[in-house]
């Protein structure tokens, strides 16, 4: 079949063997369609064998469009329809490997990333897939059909499936590939950028001797707002709630921090008038030490909260609850889980993830501009829209 197909062409021709790659080739090899995969990388599912530390949060037990960023924002209904919140968990347990679930509705497997990688491979082999790893692509030209070509040769394919993925870690084989694709092919780019990545706080962050403290809050941006744990760091801040709100943050200005999500502050400094507690002494008990030392200045600190006048209680409350910081930056795509941004999904159809503009080229994954949440979104996206794809191909004669 190798050589016939590569003389006759493949029905599917898809670059990028991670996530959304490896499902598409799985689902359109299953329907019978002949199906070659090519990526830079030796082997297959290199990022998705790091993903959630490890153990691969796969999904989430909800998913709707307002767990995504993009520029249309009805774009993912469609894909997200048409693959339930549980169809991977399914998939999974049908093929012997199980999942837990964990804050949030966060689907973690149990047996952990790599088993997950590993299992796509596997049956995309048994399914007939043919796989051109360690390969750099050469060219990419249209004539009736497409043609890959490569240092080992050109490979004809009546699809081509763009599952390059973005820019975001660097270090498993990310590349601006598929942003090249498009634009080759008069697509509109929406520009790239990191997402749930840290916020740095530049050479002045006052708070650079908390690093690795990580303690519960609520971190806002304009309507966005995530309870999350939020960790100090030598640059900034990080920790969920941070990766969550940088999506959202936009530059120059300032996010809002509830350092105290679960507790009324009014209530505890109203009950410490009664003692003879020193503001300092009531926020060691909410903070660890070296962050409640850190709060408030050192006179506010040492003061009776029973002599504290109306304002500055009033202040007090306002530091705790609502207290404004502006990042300098975002942490860059090394630190960074998603790349925002990519390829304009106005020119894409929201059923197929085909190209409106160039006929039988499409987009899945997250090349294009969809961007997740933290919680297993990016991986869901990867596994609708490569689903949506692979049943989408008509089948040849
Ligand atoms: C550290 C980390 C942890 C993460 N954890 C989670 C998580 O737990 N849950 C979640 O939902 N999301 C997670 N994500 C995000 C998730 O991994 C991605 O959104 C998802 O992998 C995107 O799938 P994709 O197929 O679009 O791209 P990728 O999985 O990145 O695959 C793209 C493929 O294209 C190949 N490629 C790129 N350029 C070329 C080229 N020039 N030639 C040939 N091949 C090329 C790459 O080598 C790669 O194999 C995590 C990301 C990171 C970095």
């Amino acid at each position: 079949m190798s050589y016939q197909s590569r003389m006759l062409g493949y029905d599917v021709v898809i670059i990028g063997a991670g996530a959304s790659g490896l499902f598409c080739a799985l689902t359109a090899a299953r329907r019978g369609l002949s199906v070659a995969v090519f990526d830079h990388n030796a082997q297959t599912g290199k990022k998705l064998k790091v993903t959630g530390g490890g153990r691969c949060n796969f999904g989430n037990t909800h998913v709707g469009p307002e767990n995504f960023l993009c520029a249309n924002p009805h774009f993912c209904v469609s894909a997200l329809s048409r693959f339930g919140t549980l169809t991977f968990k399914e998939f999974l347990e049908q093929n012997g490997l199980s999942s837990v679930e964990q804050d949030h509705g966060q689907l973690f497997c149990r047996e952990g990333a790599v088993s997950v990688a590993e299992l796509l491979d596997r049956l995309c082999r048994q399914a007939g897939v043919h796989f051109y790893m360690d390969v750099r692509i050469k060219n990419i030209e249209r004539t009736e059909e497409f043609r890959v070509t490569y240092p080992g040769g050109t490979v004809p394919g009546r699809n081509l499936v763009v599952a390059a993925g973005g820019l975001a870690w660097p270090q498993v084989g990310s590349s601006c590939f598929g942003y090249g694709v498009a634009e080759t092919f008069g697509m509109e780019l929406v520009e790239p950028r990191p997402a749930l990545t840290p916020l740095n706080f530049g050479p002045g962050w006052q708070m650079s001797t908390l690093s690795g403290i990580a303690v519960p809050a609520r971190v806002s941006f304009g309507s966005a707002s995530f309870e999350d744990a939020l960790l100090f760091t030598h640059k900034g801040l990080s920790g969920p709630s941070i990766l969550q709100i940088s999506n959202y943050w936009q530059p120059g200005k300032p996010i809002s921090i509830n350092l105290v999500p679960n507790v009324s502050p009014e209530e505890v400094i109203n009950k410490a008038r009664t003692t003879k507690s020193q503001v300092k002494t009531i926020l060691s008990r909410l903070f660890p030490a070296r962050l409640a030392a850190s709060v408030v200045p050192p006179e506010m600190g040492a003061k009776p909260v029973a002599q504290l006048r109306k304002e500055e209680a009033a202040w007090l409350v306002k530091r705790l609850t609502a207290w404004e910081v502006t990042p300098k930056e975002l942490a860059g795509y090394k630190k960074a889980e998603v790349t925002a941004g990519g390829v304009d999904t106005k020119a894409i159809s929201s059923k197929t993830m085909e190209s409106l503009a160039a006929p039988n080229l499409y987009f899945i994954g997250e090349v294009m501009d969809v961007t997740g949440q933290l919680g297993g979104y990016n991986l869901h996206w990867a596994w609708a829209s490569a689903f949506a794809a692979g049943q989408s191909f008509k089948l040849p004669g």
